[in-house]
């Protein structure tokens, strides 16, 4: 496969660390993802984006208990 923002063929599957902004708060999710080793593009398979949405959601329902703390940064892990 190509990349199709430099067209460069140096694509290759790693783990790496995706942000999920969430009203203030950043959750940095570990993850794998097909990155693109010359521009650093990443693509989002099916699972991923998934994963991604599922997070995302569940933070959102956590987060109404938790309405007076912004700004943390957490890791998790999608595995
Ligand atoms: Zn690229």
């Amino acid at each position: 496969m190509r990349c199709v923002i430099c067209k460069g063929e140096d694509i290759e599957k790693k783990l790496v660390d995706e942000e999920i902004r969430l009203s203030g708060d950043i959750v940095l999710v570990s993850m794998e993802l097909l990155v693109c080793n010359a521009c650093g593009e990443r693509y989002y398979d099916q699972r991923a984006m998934k994963k991604i949405e599922d997070l995302r959601l569940s933070m959102k329902v956590e987060n109404l208990q938790f309405q007076t703390v912004v700004g943390k940064v957490y890791r998790t892990h999608a595995a």
